[in-house]
């Protein structure tokens, strides 16, 4: 089983993967929680290339194939393994965050960057995408200060990202769980967990 985590700056996705995490595991499964840009040993490397603020003017097309490689890496090296032994795995950030990162808001082709990260994780898709939205003002004023290069971008570019992470969810409603960012972490890791409890295995 695979479950994504998908939302902006400041939604709250890390705090509520480790929190499925640690749920998943108490009831006896096994699980590997990971997290994208940066969970293989390459990977770090273009983490540390993509976050660097002195790297303002990357090409969006660039920007695009890092993140594409950092995600083909984790996927052959870190999440096909998993699952192949019969680990459930809880990513933070997929696919979904180039769509709405580079795809809308760096405005490139939407198609695209959909055939580059097809490709690049052949074809893994997630069984179920937990997309927590806030609004970025909400999001980034939760941030100690806009520390990276993304998260330094203007208002608008997270608006667009927002919207795109929504219109994603809204396409296919079965593989999506939407929640809002807003109400409290406990409120919303039981909203998670009664979704997820719907697809576990017996
Ligand atoms: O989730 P986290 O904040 O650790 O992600 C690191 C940064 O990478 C974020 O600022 C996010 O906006 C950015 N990012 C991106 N495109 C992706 C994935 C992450 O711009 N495909
Ligand atoms: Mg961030």
């Amino acid at each position: 089983l695979f479950i994504a985590f998908e939302g902006g700056e400041g939604s709250g996705k890390t705090t509520q993967s480790r929190l499925i995490a640690i749920w998943l595991r108490d009831q006896g499964f096994d699980v590997v929680q990971t997290r994208e840009p940066g969970s293989t040993k390459v990977g770090m490397r273009l983490r540390a290339i993509l976050l660097d603020s002195t790297h303002q003017g990357l090409s969006a097309r660039s920007e695009t194939l890092l993140y594409a490689a950092d995600r083909a890496e984790h996927v052959e090296k870190v999440i096909r393994p998993a699952l192949h032994r019969g680990a459930m795995v809880v990513c933070d950030r997929y696919v979904d965050s180039s769509l709405a990162y580079q795809g809308a808001g760096r405005e490139l082709d939407q198609q695209d960057v959909a055939k580059v990260n097809s490709w690049a994780t052949s074809g893994l898709v997630p069984d179920l995408t937990v997309l927590i939205d806030v609004p970025p003002s909400v999001g980034l004023r939760r941030m100690a200060s806009p520390a990276d290069r993304i998260e330094a971008e203007p208002l608008e570019f997270h608006e667009r990202v927002r919207r795109e992470f929504r219109a994603l969810a809204a396409a296919e409603p079965d593989r999506y769980l939407v929640v809002d960012g807003q109400r409290t972490q406990q409120e919303i890791s039981l909203l998670i967990q009664d979704r997820v409890r719907e697809i576990l295995p017996d």
